[in-house]
């Protein structure tokens, strides 16, 4: 297991690098962040297990788990989603949050292979998540600023309990 850093770790606000080759220890990082993820999650970047490479996983409900090595968004659809979203850097936090509906994206899979998947739904979502994570960009900054301040403000008091 790797530890997962979380909200206020320096790291999470960096922009991730492009992952130079897709080799042995990067398919190890990724065995090892699925383990991490277990069951808590449906998705994680590298960054929150503190290696900032552009790569993060997903396992989204009722679908494949799925490796993203230096994703490109190719498209987002101009139709929006409200979907309830949490991250495993921010735990205990879940907010609904409006992004595009769908996305294409272009990636390589953890065995240096390019794939171009257009998703929607519940996959929609994490991949953009994810893909802010490698831009150094957390859920809650997307957030408008009042929302964001009375939301973290209560996530303060949970820690402090
Ligand atoms: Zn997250």
């Amino acid at each position: 297991m790797l530890s997962i850093i979380t909200i206020g770790d320096p790291l999470l606000a960096k922009t991730s690098a492009l992952v130079p080759d897709i080799d042995a220890d990067i398919r190890k990082l990724v065995e090892r962040m699925f383990e991490t993820m277990g069951t808590r999650g449906i998705g994680l970047a590298a960054v929150q297990v503190g290696e900032a490479i552009r790569l993060f996983i997903t396992r989204a409900p009722r679908d494949q788990p799925r490796v993203f090595i230096n994703p490109d968004i190719l498209e987002t659809s101009i139709e929006e989603d409200t979907l309830e979203e949490g991250c495993l850097s921010v735990p205990g936090l879940y907010t609904e949050m409006v992004r595009p509906a769908s996305v294409r994206v272009q990636a390589w899979s953890e065995k240096g292979r390019p794939f171009t998947i257009s998703a929607d739904g519940m996959l929609a979502r994490v991949i953009q998540h994810e893909l802010d994570h490698l831009n150094g960009i957390l859920f809650v900054d997307r957030l408008e600023a009042k929302r964001r301040k009375r939301l973290l403000a209560t996530y303060d008091d949970k820690l402090r309990l």
